[in-house]
């Protein structure tokens, strides 16, 4: 089968990752969190999950470029050393990996013209850094990209319910192949998605993100209300929103833009859609166009996204539409 070998190395990048994530996560420390330029906070686990899955990649694909959402030059200020420390001390117990080796792995696969690409990974270390920061959900998502298409995902929700019960779960997917869903931090068997179902709006659940200001809770609302959807909205950091939709746990996710200028970032969807629409759903912008995964490192032709499972994507398209 296509993508098998890389869909293993990504699953053991995921686990290694998350390893480290969930460890900080439960010690978080105010001290850890930096500010960026755009103002979101990063922490050691990001750039720790980060530093890790280019390496275990890189092992098995050393060519290969990489789109990631970090870069070391923060780390490298000599205001941040203490950061750095208390990041190779999170790293060293993972993987074999100190000082400069862990800079460098953080911006291995970098490119300056990522738009040439024909094939490169994206990865998000740590999706969903404010519901990280609350102790609440996040994900880390890798996507295998060949010629604007995502072909290969693996998508790492360290606190969702695996089918074994167990926390921490992992979903893969790759071109042509079923969703599977297994658990993250041990082995345990994959369990394919189920059958989408065919439900009406009444009895569909739509899930959006926490933050408000990644979304609009008010224009969902709108739409929720024109199609009749009876439970509340579902709030979930990160792309567990596309974990929850492929298990079925939710039917809709709605990403509306706040502002026509945002432009989703590849790194926040490549992953996630793969996976929902390889277990049986549909993922396409707010104007119901195909996601175009031609402009790195942003999605350039889209606007906000529309993902769902067992309900009518068309219908939802032209409501969503309407809402407008
Ligand atoms: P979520 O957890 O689904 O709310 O999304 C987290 C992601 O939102 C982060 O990875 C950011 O890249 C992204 N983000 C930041 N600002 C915005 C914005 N104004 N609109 C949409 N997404 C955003
Ligand atoms: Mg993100």
């Amino acid at each position: 089968m296509q993508y098998q070998t890389e869909l293993l190395t990504a699953k053991s990048a995921l686990r290694q990752a998350a390893l480290l994530t969930s460890a900080v996560q439960k010690k978080l420390l105010e001290k850890d969190v930096l500010e960026k330029e755009d103002r979101s906070p990063v922490t050691v686990a990001d750039f720790g999950s980060q530093a890790i899955v280019n390496y275990v990649l890189a092992n098995s694909f050393p060519t290969d470029k990489m789109i990631a959402e970090e870069g070391s030059e923060e780390l490298r200020k000599p205001e941040n050393e203490k950061l750095f420390l208390h990041l190779e001390e999170e790293v060293k117990k993972i993987v074999p990996l100190s000082g400069e080796a862990i800079l460098r792995s953080i911006d291995h696969g970098r490119t300056d013209d990522p738009k040439a690409l024909s094939r490169f990974w994206t990865l998000d270390p740590i999706d969903g850094t404010k519901g990280f920061l609350r102790g609440d959900h996040y994900a880390i998502a890798l996507a295998l990209i060949e010629n604007g298409e995502v072909k290969a995902a693996a998508l790492a929700c360290p606190n969702m319910q695996a089918p074994n019960g167990e926390t921490g779960l992992l979903c893969l997917a790759s071109e042509n192949q079923k969703t599977v869903f297994t658990s993250l931090f041990t082995d345990s068997p994959n369990v394919e998605a189920t059958e989408a179902l065919n439900k009406n709006f009444a009895e569909a659940v739509i899930c959006e993100s926490v933050e408000s200001g990644h979304t609009s809770h008010s224009r969902a609302e709108k739409i929720r209300e024109s199609l009749g959807v009876q439970a509340e909205p579902f709030r979930i950091d990160s792309q567990c929103k596309y974990a929850s939709v492929a298990l079925g746990l939710s039917d809709i996710y709605l990403r509306l833009p706040k502002s026509l200028e945002y432009k989703e970032k590849i790194w926040d969807h490549a992953a996630g859609y793969l996976i929902v629409k390889s277990a049986g759903g549909s993922v396409t912008d707010t104007l119901g166009r195909k996601v175009d995964f031609s402009t790195p490192p942003l999605l350039e032709n889209d606007l906000g996204i529309v993902a769902s499972r067992s309900v009518d994507h068309a219908k939802l398209i032209e409501a969503v539409k309407a809402s407008a």
